[in-house]
């Protein structure tokens, strides 16, 4: 395991890994095969409302996505009355660093997006957010997807190395993500 300072700011573009070293978790859903190979933060999230619709009739727009430095007991959160989604960035970049494959990274971002994105649809009770959130993925997904397992277990059984960076913070700024809910995709290449 390398030092956590010394690539801490490879960012967190998820273009520049797409295609290297992919685990094979993906099953035969086309839903996952097109979540294995999403390139950002945009196209996930499209997964998760779509997702999101197919099993509860509901949506929601205008969202915006924040990555945060916020302490690392807080995997992202949103402020009910708001239009933000906060990702911890350093939580992330710990899962980025643990690993390089798109498929396990895509997984992480679909579950902790689809779990905000309940809240924002007015799900405030943490059990039934996990509950939901297996229950979306299962069937958007297949019920082997590593996504759904995460929406009901502890993060740190898929990635060990979040304890041991526990005291890591980037000490980064706020950032918005770019286009990170427009219906457009034009920025996919
Ligand atoms: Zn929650």
């Amino acid at each position: 395991m390398s030092n956590p300072e010394d690539d801490a700011m490879e960012g967190l573009n998820y273009q520049e890994r797409v295609g290297r070293n992919r685990v094979n978790s993906t099953n035969s859903n086309p839903n996952s095969t097109q979540l294995a190979v999403a390139t950002s933060f945009g196209q996930v999230f499209e997964m998760v409302k779509r997702a999101a619709e197919q099993s509860l009739d509901m949506h929601r727009a205008g969202l915006t996505l924040v990555l945060g430095d916020i302490p690392n007991n807080v995997g992202a959160y949103h402020e009910l009355g708001s239009n933000a989604i906060v990702m911890n960035r350093n939580i992330v970049k710990i899962v980025w660093r643990s690993t390089p494959a798109v498929d396990k990274r895509n997984a992480f971002t679909f579950m902790i997006l689809l779990h905000e994105y309940l809240h924002t649809l007015g799900f405030t009770d943490e059990g039934q957010v996990a509950e939901l959130g297996k229950k979306i993925a299962d069937e958007f997904l297949g019920r082997d997807h590593l996504a759904g397992e995460m929406a009901v277990k502890p993060l740190d059984q898929f990635f060990p190395e979040i304890s041991q960076f526990a005291m890591f913070r980037d000490k980064g700024q706020y950032e918005t993500v770019e286009r990170f809910d427009s219906s457009s995709t034009s920025y996919i290449r």
